[in-house]
């Protein structure tokens, strides 16, 4: 049987029931995936500085390709480019066929099961279970913003390396630097004397 998710960018065939068994290998190994991922987000930000000399944008669909072929063989990842994975027990929330990214809806079933897909575990359900032997497994507690959807299939890895490095501050400092210069000079420009084209 397919199952299709409410988040299916292009090219993101849904699942089959018996595909669900690695997903949910992932979950049970949460702290080991955990781990796992504290040490590739290191690697990522230390190398941040040779990102940039790349250049972002032209690593955005290497390591996009790369992020969709692993994450979608573990966690049945739907590229949503802002991932809450670490958040949410190593159990992806945009699995749920209703796209809830902060707990279940009110239809799981006494059996821990969805209410959309009678045979598949709710992700919610498996979200609390994965987190509980998770160290920073709190952080299901904490709310998700709303889903972004024009960060669908950008790299999250990428996005996390950009942020933890500094770099999406520092360019946000310039281009308030740069828009404070030219909201200055057309001030003067408008004065009476000042600045003449
Ligand atoms: S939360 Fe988003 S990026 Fe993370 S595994 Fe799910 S779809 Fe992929």
């Amino acid at each position: 049987m397919r199952t299709p998710a409410a988040f299916e960018p292009a090219g993101k065939p849904p699942r089959s029931r018996d595909r669900f068994a690695l997903r949910f290998w992932a979950i049970r190994k949460s702290a080991a995936m955990e781990r796992l991922y504290d040490r590739l987000e290191r690697t990522l930000v230390f190398l941040a500085p040779v990102f940039t000399a790349i250049g972002w944008e032209r690593l955005e669909r290497p390591v996009a390709g790369i992020e969709k072929m692993v994450k979608g063989a573990l966690f049945d990842c739907r590229m949503c480019g802002q991932c809450a994975l670490s958040s949410t027990g190593m159990s992806c929330p945009m699995n749920c066929p209703k796209g809830l990214r902060n707990g279940p809806c009110g239809g799981v079933r006494a059996n821990g099961n969805c209410e959309v897909y009678a045979d598949m575990p709710c992700v919610w359900v498996k979200a609390y279970e994965g987190s509980r032997t998770m160290a920073a497994g709190e952080a299901i507690n904490l709310p998700q913003p709303a889903v972004d959807h024009r960060l669908k299939g950008r790299s999250s890895w990428l996005a996390v390396a950009r942020a933890k490095s500094g770099y999406d501050a520092r360019m946000e400092a310039a281009r308030l630097a740069a828009q404070n210069a030219a909201k200055a000079a057309s001030k003067s420009a408008s004065k009476p004397g000042g600045a003449k084209a």
